[in-house]
């Protein structure tokens, strides 16, 4: 889904659509996001705004929704040695900048399809994925240590994020069939 799109539709901005494609220099205005987003949850309201119109005003707001998240998930999924403030900080911020600033895959260019099966490159996520030195690196830990204990919380974390998305996605479709 793109949100773009989406939001162009409400909008009633259809022609402009393509146009907003091409050109970098058009942007959504955090406006247009708010007035579509009203009612929304607002950890999905924020992170949208942040993804969607590059708002940096409502960053720590969303990185303290974040770190709620990441918090109850140590708790939930029992993250042993994780509970460590500093540690909830680095991967909640990390998982944020990386998701807001995530690229299409070049190998199947954002379809995460190739000949019919799953991309390999992406594994169908679309995106292109950094490498776990560049991940490990960002929180200043060991690649070993990044695999063996960010790894699979850095995914946890980034799928909540997407799950976030899509309901501010929803939220927008929602009204365009009302
Ligand atoms: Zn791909």
């Amino acid at each position: 889904m793109d949100a773009r799109y989406l939001l162009a539709r409400l909008n009633s901005i259809e022609h402009h659509y393509e146009k907003q494609i091409q050109s970098t220099g058009e942007k959504l205005t955090p406006m247009m996001v708010a007035a579509a987003l009203s009612g929304l949850e607002k950890s999905a309201y924020l992170l949208a705004r942040y993804v969607w119109c590059q708002d940096e005003t409502v960053y720590s707001e969303l990185l303290s929704e974040v770190e709620q998240m990441v918090q109850g998930l140590a708790l939930s999924e029992e993250w042993c040695g994780f509970a460590a403030e500093e540690k909830i900080q680095a991967l909640s911020a990390l998982a944020l900048r990386y998701f807001q600033h995530r690229s299409l895959c070049k190998a199947c260019s954002g379809t995460g399809i190739v000949k019919i099966t799953s991309c390999p490159q992406c594994f169908g996520s679309g995106k292109q994925r950094l490498t776990h030195s560049v991940l490990a690196n960002a929180v200043g830990v060991h690649r070993s240590n990044w695999l063996r204990s960010w790894n699979e919380k850095f995914n946890l974390v980034l799928a909540v994020l997407s799950e976030w998305e899509e309901e501010a996605c929803g939220h927008i479709q929602k009204q365009l069939c009302a």
